[in-house]
């Protein structure tokens, strides 16, 4: 994700900052739309846009707009880039840098609606263009990656970048500018170069491919549910299910596969034959000997990443993917994973122990199996911390909790957030806010698009329209997706304690974009080092859980009461709760995802046998699947963004953990001090220094795993 954006400058590309999507929209074939009938200067995506701090224009934008305006924004981009590389001038910082900087403003204006619409409203003439689109974005961005003269002139800056008299900015973008070139096969020659060329182009027809399979193998299968089945499941998922076949154009209720049906769906239904049913078809997405069958596809992504790691000097993708991340090598993450494993491992197995006491105490005599941890561990769940899910959601209303996201921003960063009715949306659910400095000054809009849709793939995430950009004064332009279920008109959105910190997740991404302050749009914002992007949006989820600001915004929808102490300590302890299992379920993803990397000969690997094997080898317990299953595993196989990069997620559980620890040691959890040297250190510097300077600039030293440990409740297990 990292190395995808601060190619920005070269190559214009989307970046979703994912956290755990799955797509579940429907998906057809279809061709193209066709090219709007417009000379190119009436397409309303080319050209200066008129609207409020340049926002896009959606109100004019149309499906046909889009090949135009990507075709030419393409070849506006090669012009520039030609321009640069055939400067009969000596390369300087400012005729090479600044000028690749500045150039593809116009493609990348174009990408990120265009992705961003891909995302939230897709329909099938948006897919068919994406389709069509993907493989020519990717050969538009190797062939500039592989421009031997544009790279020559980097090349002859960075070797005499001492002599150059760099401002720290300068010498870091110069530097990362030099990395990406290197590791987009710059260097190369001759037949490597065209084989390196084609190995790229060819997997991001893969990575389509792969995500596609998942959504088509997703879409086959659907399961009805009786009269007798709704009459023991609670209303919420009653009114899901019944959605769910609105959508299908079927009648009554059913269960499809995406996660926010059925994992309420395995922790409420007493009906273990249709768990079962549903547990393997929600495991085995992508492996069912089908037309969509991913296993081939993996095995030929692995085949072709190896090689293009072999080409460019790593040993494996595992080493290519880690060199110049926070953590360095596959070794490091390996370590940190292993030494969270033991722990958590041996709760999980306490946890099973508490399960089948459960299962045996109902007069059931079999083992504990994967359709059965989430109903009885709902179980145990209820009788222990005794919280129902709706007495809770009472007091989580969804406007109130965006008043308290940037309640703690102000507090925090001294911002202001004021909705705005006149900023052009592409669909009516999404809302805009200016985010202004104490003084009223602008600094960025922020987009909220709350709700779920289709066309809509599942999870949340942060994107953007614009980053900042300290070149041309830009301000950030950035978008929070989540998938909350919208209310009938007039009611109030109740969600979860787990959407309630989603929501500040996906905030935390949001002000890494909106507080970017540096000069160079391509080391902005979110363009970190991936194991080091989820530390803003992770350590942003601990101020939801501070009982001070519960008590301000978690405030009863119909009495106005705040939520009582009582109630908020039991939803507070309960968030340790089933952690063991929660741990091994991303290991067991995060392992495989490493080891897949790790081999060096993918090309008659059986997918089943090799996720067998190594969740084995760590004597993973049988229960307990992976969070994502090899064939629909999307961070690993869809892109490159979190290939060999799952751990990432705990990379960051240990930084942001460590990080708000400093709060709590401070007495204070809106510490000016701390604060300022938050947004300035990490949230503002964007990639301007190495992440692990950013983080001891921060902490005063490099990351403590303790603190994870503690926060999931496994303080006991540490040897
Ligand atoms: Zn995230």
């Amino acid at each position: 994700m990292t190395r995808t954006r601060t190619l920005a400058a070269l190559a214009p590309v989307l970046l979703l900052l994912a956290c755990e999507p799955e797509p579940e929209d429907s998906m057809e074939t279809a061709t193209p739309a066709p090219a709007a009938e417009v000379d190119p200067v009436d397409n309303p995506l080319l050209g200066e846009w008129e609207t409020p701090f340049g926002a896009p224009p959606f109100h004019l934008i149309e499906n046909g707009h889009f090949i135009p305006a990507f075709e030419a924004a393409m070849e506006a981009h090669n012009a520039e880039i030609e321009a640069i590389a055939s400067n009969p001038e000596a390369p300087t910082f400012q005729n090479t840098m600044v000028a690749m900087e500045l150039a593809g403003s116009e493609l990348q204006r174009v990408s990120l609606v265009f992705s961003n619409l891909t995302s939230s409203v897709a329909d099938d003439e948006i897919r068919a263009i994406q389709r069509e689109m993907s493989p020519r974005l990717a050969a538009h961005s190797a062939a500039i990656a592989l421009n031997p003269e544009l790279f020559a002139r980097v090349d002859a800056l960075y070797r005499e970048h001492e002599e150059l008299g760099l401002s720290s900015q300068e010498a870091r973008l110069l530097e990362v500018t030099h990395e990406n070139f290197v590791r987009a096969g710059a260097q190369l020659e001759g037949p490597d170069r065209d084989r390196f060329a084609e190995i790229r182009t060819h997997l991001a027809g893969l990575y389509t491919q792969f995500t596609q399979n998942d959504v088509g193998d997703s879409e086959i299968w659907m399961m009805h549910l009786a009269q007798e089945d709704l009459d023991e499941l609670p209303r919420s998922l009653v009114s899901s299910a019944r959605r769910a076949a609105e959508d299908r154009g079927e009648d009554g209720h059913i269960i499809v596969l995406s996660r926010s049906l059925v994992e309420p769906f395995l922790q409420r239904s007493p009906n273990r034959a249709q768990r079962e049913e549903v547990w393997r078809a929600f495991y085995e997405r992508g492996n069912n000997d089908n037309e969509f069958d991913n296993k081939d596809l993996i095995r030929e992504i692995l085949e072709l990443r190896l090689e293009m790691a072999n080409l460019l000097g790593f040993e494996t993708f595992a080493h290519y993917r880690t060199a110049g991340t926070m953590a360095g090598t596959p070794e490091a993450a390996l370590e940190l994973m292993e030494e969270v494993w033991w722990p958590a491992r041996a709760r999980a197995m306490e946890e099973q122990g508490d399960i089948q006491a459960r299962i045996e105490a109902a007069g059931l005599d079999h083992e504990v199996a994967g359709w059965d941890w989430r109903f009885f561990t709902e179980q145990v769940r209820e009788e222990r911390f005794d919280l129902d899910d709706a007495e809770v959601s009472a007091y989580l209303e969804l406007d109130r909790l965006i008043e308290a996201q940037f309640y703690v921003a102000e507090r925090l960063f001294g911002v202001r957030f004021e909705e705005r009715d006149d900023i052009p949306v592409y669909h009516p659910d999404v809302r805009v806010w200016e985010m202004t400095d104490a003084d009223g000054n602008h600094m960025g809009l922020f987009y909220g698009d709350y709700f779920a849709r289709s066309g809509k793939r599942a999870g949340a995430w942060m994107s953007s329209f614009r980053p900042q950009n300290g070149l041309t004064g830009a301000t950030p332009l950035i978008l929070n997706n989540c998938n909350y279920n919208k209310p009938a008109d007039g009611e109030p959105a109740l969600i979860s304690f787990t959407d309630a910190t989603t929501l500040f997740h996906e905030f935390g991404h949001a002000l890494h974009g909106l507080l970017s302050d540096t000069e160079f749009p391509s080391l902005a914002g979110t363009s970190v080092d991936r194991d080091f992007v989820e530390f803003p949006a992770q350590i942003y989820e601990h101020w939801l859980a501070q009982p001070q600001i519960l008590e301000q915004f978690a405030i009863h929808h119909e009495t106005g009461e705040p939520m009582p102490t009582e109630l908020l300590e039991r939803v507070l302890a309960a968030r340790t709760f089933n952690q063991g299992f929660s741990t091994v379920e991303f290991l067991n993803s995060g392992f495989v995802d490493m080891a897949f990397h790790l081999e060096t000969e993918p090309t008659s690997l059986d997918v089943e046998a090799f996720e067998a094997q190594v969740l084995a080898s760590r004597e993973s317990p049988d229960a307990i699947p992976m969070r994502h299953r090899s064939t629909h595993f999307l961070h690993s196989f869809a892109g490159e963004g979190y290939a060999a990069g799952y751990y990432s997620y705990l990379w960051a559980g240990v930084l942001d953990n460590d990080g708000f620890a400093a709060f709590t040691e401070a007495g204070d959890i809106f510490d000016p001090e701390l604060a300022r040297s938050l947004r300035e250190n990490v949230l503002a510097a964007g990639n301007t220094i190495p992440a692990m300077d950013a983080f001891v600039a921060f902490r005063g030293r490099e990351p403590s795993v303790e603190p994870l440990l503690r926060s999931r409740g496994f303080g006991d297990l540490i040897p």
